[in-house]
């Protein structure tokens, strides 16, 4: 079968010819019918491996983390799942044992270096025809949705809306919500708030299509990033800044703007993994405002990210591409010419 991977470090994804593989006991072959093609991919080419996160990673290996399909195939022993069934991946594998993943908070596996790893990190990953998943547990029904139109919902989805559920005592009547960077995930970070809280919702981004986008999601306000953005931010607020700030992009620039943006004990949550370094001391970030990073969600978060969808309260604005335009697709990602999600059909 073909597959798009990472073959080699500071170098783009490369489609190469490789096996299809056999699901051994208590495995599942699934069936790709749609694959997310992520920003932190890029992050993948652009690196060097040599950061604590993927120096344990083995190239090359198939990428794509936000996947969904039918089950093709289960191993032995594999219950409740039959060939045919539509199903979104979890993407973080963790151990299954420890503490946190018996917490259902596997993307914390205790038995991870850095950070789980899981389809498409360091692990073959849905930018090909199958993806052989470990664990039957990783793969969750998907009623009502199209694998295609679900794909998002693996990290776009369920990122911020675990680093969302986490803030939700913040996020009250009179309350605002800072959403830096309003690509495919802030897109969505945006509706989960609509969704979930009675909060005012104020998108930052530095490309006017992707601020049109924003609002069409329902932001109450987009603010285009530069060097009035944290004064407009504080006008829209009162002077007193968001309650809670998601920095979706996570560079020195955004960072800086989040602090500047949060009000005293709100709570300021880096998702992006654009790894910038936030200026910290007693007065850079507001008095008792927390500072916490995230990564993706729960398997139980998934479940709720896909009913959300199913309710027609979450919907990704997709590109569609075949596996043989893959590069292209993250090309177009890189030169922020995708507006919302870029999902690849390999079949
Ligand atoms: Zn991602
Ligand atoms: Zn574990």
């Amino acid at each position: 079968m073909k597959a798009y991977q990472l073959t080699k470090w500071q170098a783009e994804g490369e489609a190469r010819e490789v096996p299809v593989p056999e699901p051994q006991a208590g495995q599942v072959l699934v069936k790709i019918g749609g694959a997310g093609a992520c920003h932190s991919d890029l992050h993948f080419f652009e690196s060097d491996g040599k950061n604590p996160f993927m120096a344990s990673w083995h190239l090359p290996f198939t990428l794509g983390h936000e996947n969904a399909g039918w089950v093709e195939k289960i191993g032995l022993g594999v219950a409740g799942l039959r060939p045919g069934d539509p199903v979104i991946v979890y993407c973080t594998w963790g151990c299954g044992a420890c503490r946190n993943c018996r917490a259902d908070l596997e993307q914390y596996c205790e038995k991870a270096a850095v950070m789980t790893e899981g389809a498409g990190i360091g692990h073959d990953g849905g930018l090909a025809e199958y993806l052989l998943v470990p664990a039957a547990r990783f793969l969750l029904p998907l009623e009502g949705l199209h694998p295609r139109d679900a794909a998002p919902l693996a990290d776009a989805g369920l990122t911020p809306y675990h680093a969302i559920k986490c803030s939700l005592d913040l996020l009250k009547p009179g309350s605002t919500a800072v959403i830096i960077g309003a690509g495919g995930l802030g897109q969505m970070a945006i509706q989960i708030v609509k969704a979930l809280t009675p909060a005012r919702v104020i998108a930052v981004d530095s490309a006017e299509q992707k601020l049109q986008a924003a609002t069409q999601f329902g932001a109450d306000a987009a603010v285009r990033s530069g060097d009035e953005s944290a004064k407009q931010i504080r006008d829209l607020t009162d002077g007193k800044g968001a309650e809670v700030v998601l920095d979706i992009v996570g560079v020195d620039a955004t960072l800086k703007l989040a602090a500047e943006v949060a009000r005293p004990l709100g709570r300021l949550t880096v998702v992006g993994v654009g790894l910038g370094t936030l200026p910290f001391n007693f007065i850079q970030i507001p008095l008792q405002c927390s500072v916490s990073t995230t990564y993706y969600g729960t398997k139980n978060e998934l479940l709720e990210v896909v009913a959300l969808a199913n309710a027609g309260k979450l919907r990704a604005e997709i590109e569609f591409f075949t596996l043989d335009q893959a590069g292209e697709a993250y090309r177009r990602l890189r030169r922020g010419a995708i507006r919302g999600r870029a999902v690849i059909i390999p079949t």
